[in-house]
């Protein structure tokens, strides 16, 4: 057996590759702020950025204006050491996490997708399949919070009195407004690609607004797309990126080579979610949101009320292009133009002092693996596939022919229960097995069994990450982690994001309006505390999961 194993270890063809901070001058704040400070704000805006590495704040600094995320550091208050404390490191769980006091462990958003172990099949984090879609025929639009699991910081403000206050989420992915809006959100819209609209389901509503029904009939992302994506400024000035034509980066449908400009007019014509995919996306969730503002009249009540925007084209150009690339430098240059208009209309629509603004991310990125070792960085691509195939032999060879693996996904392994239980092989034996397997395998620097999570508690290193994204009825059966610039990717292109390093887990995070001051902080804070603060500043309820604690460096400088 032990020479079986080996030569099939021996066969793996796993890809293997062994392989500055510029802040400008204090610029004179042009905005007019009322004496009387408010004891709450009137709005709270929450801004996720998909996929915002902490760096992207200060690496395209000179080419930001002076009003956008430069406003939100000169005047706000900016944690410069702010972490997730979980893997894995994705979308879903990312922004259960911003607005839940919890991981995964607790709020039940262990991945975007997991193995269902009772009905048998994958899930998705948002799906449910007893609603139907409002403003579309699509399914994909059968969705709401049900599998978040705790309360989000929306749904303590909606509690704490008596649903006066009203929630709104908005982003292009589902999971980008669902989860931030909370269980219950007076709406949460996303985008789809069938009708080109921002639709919703019957979780929230049976009819869409006629705010959102007039914006939806200017087909305002089809306007969008009518032109070709040229840089924003003359393209020799990106010099903090890769050049613009490199084997990194991936290629839109249609294209021979992954470079300035791209053809969005030809390019939609084969790809009805273009517009996700690209920085006018941005621009596109910038428009709804104001549209949000005024017809939903947010902030204008008696009550705080409380607006969850993601802004996800970010994410889609970071896993095409990768991190280096001219197209997320542009992207975040637009985004940055997009977010200094919105500023200036919620200044605008509410005035400086009545609204609370906070701005993070659900994860970061890595560096390209091809090119982490271009440039001389240990790094390697993981072939899921191939590991799959290679654990299902050999467990094929430890307990005679058989599908043992349901599902194989990100950060781990899902067993078939029904052929362990007629063979039966016990939980913690295969589990044990397997991970041990999967240990001699270059790439993985950590793999568990789930019946030892269960047990034991583990405080320190990656290890106490997983256990923090480990939930024990959704998680997989075996966990694994991979090793530092590791990537599971079968495309060799773009970056992606899931682990527990520091690329994936540092992420901007930054306070602004209404009380909060001029400063930063490089304390330790967890992306877990968001809640918490927030509901300190609001004066209601933490949200249930009780994992983060409010930043106390922010708040004694808070005048009362
Ligand atoms: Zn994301
Ligand atoms: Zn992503």
């Amino acid at each position: 057996m032990f020479y079986r194993r080996k030569k099939i270890i021996s066969s793996i063809t796993i890809v293997l590759f062994s392989s500055g901070f510029l802040f400008g001058q204090n610029q004179k704040a042009s905005l007019a702020k009322p004496a009387a400070k408010p004891d709450q704000p009137k709005l709270v805006i929450g801004i996720v950025v998909d996929q915002m590495r902490y760096d992207y704040l200060f690496k395209y600094w000179s080419k930001y204006l002076d009003t956008g995320f430069k406003r939100l550091i000169r005047e706000g208050y900016l944690l410069k050491n702010a972490n997730y404390n979980y893997v894995p490191t994705y979308t879903g769980p990312g922004h259960a996490c911003i607005y839940t006091n919890a991981t995964p462990s607790v709020n039940g958003i262990v991945g975007n997708d997991w193995y269902d172990k009772n009905l048998k099949r994958g899930v998705y984090c948002t799906e449910d399949t007893s609603v139907s879609p409002v403003g579309t025929k699509s399914s994909a639009a059968k969705m709401s919070p049900q599998q978040l699991l705790t309360t989000t910081i929306t749904d303590e403000l909606r509690l704490s009195n008596n649903r006066r206050s009203k929630v709104i989420g908005i982003a292009l992915k589902d999971r980008g407004s669902i989860l931030p809006a909370g269980h219950m959100a007076n709406g949460a819209y996303w985008f789809d690609k069938e009708t080109a609209d921002w639709v919703t389901s019957t979780y929230y509503m049976t009819d869409l607004p006629k705010w959102v029904q007039d914006f939806n009939s200017k087909k305002y992302s089809q306007q969008l797309l009518k032109e070709k994506w040229s840089t924003l400024l003359p393209i020799g000035q990106y010099s903090e990126s890769s050049d613009d034509d490199v084997k990194y980066e991936g290629m839109f449908s249609g294209e021979t080579a992954p470079v300035f400009p791209h053809d969005l007019p030809s390019i939609q014509l084969k790809d009805k979610d273009l517009i996700k995919k690209v920085p006018m996306g941005n621009t596109f969730t910038r428009d709804f949101a104001e549209a949000a503002l005024t017809g939903e009249q947010l902030g204008k009540g008696n009550f705080t009320d409380f607006l969850a925007i993601s802004f996800s084209s970010t994410d889609y150009v970071g896993h095409q292009f990768g991190i280096n690339s001219i197209e997320i430098e542009d992207t975040y240059i637009r985004l940055d133009r997009d977010l200094s208009g919105f500023l200036d209309f919620v200044e605008k629509w509410i005035g400086h002092n009545n609204y609370l603004l906070f701005l993070t991310a659900d994860h970061g990125a890595a560096d390209n693996p091809l090119y982490n070792i271009d440039q001389d960085i240990p790094s390697g691509l993981f072939d899921a596939k191939l590991v799959d195939s290679l654990v299902e032999n050999d467990l094929s060879g430890l307990y005679g022919t058989g599908k043992y693996i349901a599902d194989f996904t990100g950060n781990g392994i899902y067993f078939n229960a029904s052929l362990l239980a007629q063979k039966n092989i016990s939980a913690e034996e295969i589990q044990k097995k397997t991970a041990d397997f999967l240990l001699t395998m270059k790439g993985i620097a950590a793999a568990v069994p789930s019946e030892e999570l269960k047990k034991e508690n583990c405080r320190e290193g990656i290890m106490a990450l997983i256990q923090r994204g480990f939930n024990w009825q959704r998680s997989p059966d075996v966990l694994f982690a991979l090793e530092p610039a590791w990537m599971d990717m079968q495309s060799k292109t773009g970056t992606t994001h899931g682990t527990a390093y520091s690329y994936d887990t540092h992420v901007p995070l930054l306070f602004y309006g209404w009380n909060i001051p001029h400063g930063n902080s490089v304390e330790p804070v967890y992306i877990t505390d968001v809640a918490p603060t927030l509901a300190v500043m609001l004066n209601i309820e933490f949200p249930s999961g009780n994992s983060g604690q409010p930043i106390s460096s922010l708040l004694k400088l808070i005048s009362k």
